[in-house]
């Protein structure tokens, strides 16, 4: 069996530190989303994709030096914060790995940030060489593609896996991948309802997703 963890949102608590900077960074360009309006419409998706849909939004292209910018904003919070490993997870991770279940990464964003922030929170060492990005595949998550590419380098068969997710395009990928989708939904922004709707069983404590694995 695999556990294919999620990066951000149940890995690392990065979604609100994220989030609020591309909040921010959309302001002077005519987007005036809150923080929770911004993780509603943009969690779980590649930045390539955030970009996209909120060029549809007004219509017109940001600059290209936007991505650039708010990123060098993203990972000074990520430093001052600092950023912090989701409460329990690294215990979860471990007594999955005594149990003799395999574990990997597979997230929407890039190698290099999670180079970043899995290395802040000391997680990078435990996953190396096990971690995939969206980046690696053509179509990101809410298509299955990522988590079968992490399946098929894993040599586990999609249906042996169980992904750990916090967001529905996250939930509704691993469901078209034929994989058991775990809804971390703790987190206060957490959409309980679309998680569920899509396929996703809830759980908030991260204490329980050995248990969880093993039913
Ligand atoms: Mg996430």
């Amino acid at each position: 069996m695999l556990v294919i963890f999620d990066c951000d949102g149940v890995l690392v608590d990065s979604e609100p530190i994220a989030n609020a900077s591309f909040s921010k960074a959309l302001k002077p360009h005519g987007i005036d989303w809150s923080v929770e309006e911004t993780m509603r419409r943009l969690m779980g998706r590649s930045l390539k994709s955030c970009v996209e849909i909120c060029e549809a939004e007004i219509g017109a292209k940001l600059p290209d030096d936007f991505v650039e910018k708010m990123q060098v904003v993203t990972y000074q919070g990520f430093r001052d914060a600092p950023l912090q490993a989701i409460a329990g997870v690294k215990d979860a991770a471990l007594a999955l790995q005594a149990a003799g279940i395999e574990t990997c990464v597979a997230s929407s964003g890039a190698l290099e940030k999670m180079r970043f922030t899995l290395g802040l929170t000391g997680l990078w060492d435990f996953f190396e060489g096990r971690i995939f990005s969206a980046s690696q595949v053509k179509r990101g998550k809410p298509f299955p593609d990522l988590f079968l590419h992490a399946a098929i380098s894993m040599n586990v068969q999609p249906f042996d896996c169980v992904v750990v997710e916090d967001s529905v395009p996250g939930v509704e990928a691993a469901r078209s991948a034929g994989m058991r989708a775990l809804a971390y939904a703790a987190a206060p922004y957490a959409d309980r309802d679309g998680l569920g709707a899509a396929g996703g069983f809830l759980f908030n404590d991260m204490r329980q997703l050995p248990e969880l694995v093993l039913e």
